[in-house]
């Protein structure tokens, strides 16, 4: 690999690459080897105001005459360009999240560059409503919002980014986005696209830096006119309540603790390999991570014996190594979270059946952010590390006697994203789906998605759904028109109703007993 450089990840404004206008900088690290891995743009409320002035020039401009071809032939040329950057994109999410390589070339990055296909399609295959009446002609229209604020997490940067960049864009919004500081650099080769690709100046615009400045900043200005955002339930609130007073739209993807219940009749080889996945995929960091395992008291021994098997078969450390599979978490602050929770099931006298440390790596990993993956039992339904997201691979083995027992556990969290069900019973299968109190429900798989499908959460998982038409209805306003019809005088109509009946029926017939007949 070529020595890296150390440069500093400039913001997009006005079509250009600039640094923060008060000059200040952050550190980017990167979480394998604990060391610098970029100085990233400190922004402001200076830049968001620069930004928001370029945005709106490029919504009066050219950019509102682009019509839906136009825009759908624009995501697929960055996904296009995207696809043949794939690899440079994978390196780069890879080194600045710890999330091994082989995942970031077969999901994140793949991902990203489906969400532009996806959306160029969407778009020129979209239809809208039209309403008749004898009287008018009603007809829905889908119209850009405006200039639109898209802040995003560090789990999955490039592939929750472009899942609201694409359906933006194609619905001919202008755009701020606010990435993660923690993980900027795929968001500066995606701004690298994009002026490649030739959009005008303005239209796409990326400021870095933390969100209490420029995040905040960002959400506050009036002319920011809707905020998807992603990320804590906390900084959730935060968002909403800075949105509310303005009447933004706004759209909240926010924590989870999922379920994963395994019932009894499941295929249990399978069952521990997809519940080992939903638990432990990107270390835990997942939004959907099916951190919580409800087991029937039946399989209990069997399920553990079978995850901590195929736990300790994992391998730890350089995420660049197509081999390992789990990797670093994103900082040393998180992992000295995740230990805390560790360390209250330990005080109140849980089992850890494997991990709960760090893992002894060589240099440079020595210095990195890692953990070993840790499966915990023994806590009650009112412990921390039940009831509040951890987002690390730490995950909860409960017991469950029935099927009530199972959905009463399930749904006693604040939480609703996401859950998953194992069991060969179909009747089961949609018995406890249904029942479940979560935006979206996996049988017998995890993480099987349909970018057509609704996507968010219930409770404090989030507010709104993303994907597929939903996606288009929040980046855009629909308008409904009506158009008054030329009335019908009443000779008229009595003339219709008599060249009906000479057309259409035999003489002795009245049209109008013949036509209820
Ligand atoms: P976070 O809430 O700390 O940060 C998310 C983004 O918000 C970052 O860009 C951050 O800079 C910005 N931000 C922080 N404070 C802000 C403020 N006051 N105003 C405006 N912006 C602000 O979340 P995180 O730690 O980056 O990500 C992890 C969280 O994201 C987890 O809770 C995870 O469940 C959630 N998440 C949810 C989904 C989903 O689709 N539901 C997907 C991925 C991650």
């Amino acid at each position: 690999m070529a020595e890296h450089t150390i440069s500093t990840l400039q913001n997009f404004v006005d079509g250009r690459f600039v640094p923060a206008i008060s000059g200040r900088t952050l550190e980017d690290i990167e979480p394998a080897k604990g060391t610098l891995l970029h100085h990233i743009a400190r922004s402001g409320s200076q830049d968001v105001e620069q930004a928001v002035q370029s945005a709106r020039c490029a919504w009066e401009g050219p950019w509102s005459r682009w019509d839906t071809e136009a825009r759908a032939a624009l995501c697929d040329r960055i996904a296009q360009r995207m696809e043949e950057r794939l690899e440079e994109l994978a390196l780069a999410e890879s080194r600045d999240t710890g999330k091994p390589i082989q995942l970031t070339r077969n999901l994140d990055i793949p991902r990203a560059i489906a969400n532009f296909r996806f959306f160029a399609g969407a778009i020129r295959h979209d239809t809208t409503h039209s309403h008749h009446q004898a009287e008018a002609l009603h007809y829905t229209r889908r119209r850009p919002i405006g200039l639109v604020a898209l802040i995003t997490p560090w789990n999955l940067p490039l592939y929750l980014l472009t899942w609201k960049v694409a359906p933006a864009l194609a619905m001919g919004n202008v755009i701020i986005a606010k990435p993660s500081e923690m993980t900027p650099w795929t968001a500066t080769l995606l701004a690298e696209i994009i002026e490649e690709v030739g959009l005008p100046k303005g239209v796409f615009q990326l400021l870095h830096g933390l969100g209490t400045e420029v995040g905040q900043a960002l959400i506050e200005h009036p002319q920011v006119q809707a905020i998807s955002f992603t990320g804590g339930t906390l900084t959730g609130a935060k968002v909403a309540a800075a949105a509310a007073p303005h009447f933004k739209k706004l759209s909240l993807e926010l924590g989870g603790k999922n379920p994963t219940l395994i019932f009894e009749d499941c295929d249990l080889a399978t069952t521990i390999q997809g519940a080992c996945r939903a638990g432990f995929a990107n270390q835990g960091q997942i939004c959907l991570a099916g951190s919580r395992i409800l087991v029937q008291r039946s399989i209990f021994d069997a399920v553990r014996d079978g995850l901590l098997h195929t736990l300790h078969s994992m391998q730890i450390g350089d995420p660049l190594d197509p081999q390992t599979k789990l990797g670093a978490l994103i900082s040393a602050e998180h992992r000295a979270k995740i230990e805390h929770y560790v360390q209250i099931a330990q005080d109140h006298g849980a089992t850890v059946h494997c991990g709960g440390h760090r893992p002894t790596l060589s240099a440079p990993f020595d210095q990195g952010f890692f953990y070993t993956p840790t499966l915990i039992s023994g806590l009650p339904q009112n412990s921390p590390l039940i009831q509040e997201e951890i987002f690390g691979p730490v995950v909860t083995l409960q017991a469950f006697d029935d099927e009530a027992d199972a959905i009463g556990m399930a749904n006693d969290i604040r939480y609703g994203l996401s859950a998953t069900v194992w069991t060969r019973d179909l009747q089961r299968a949609h018995r406890v789906s249904a029942a479940l109190e979560c935006g979206m429900v996996w049988v017998n798989t995890w993480l099987q998605r349909d970018l057509r499908t609704p996507f968010g959460g219930f409770k404090a998982s989030g507010i709104g759904r993303e994907g597929g038409s939903h996606s288009l209805d929040f980046f855009g306003e629909l308008q409904n028109i009506t158009i008054a019809l030329d009335h019908p005088t009443p000779s008229e109509q009595t003339g219709a109703l008599a060249s009906f009946g000479q057309r259409t029926l035999p003489p002795q017939a009245t049209p109008l007993t013949r036509s209820r007949s």
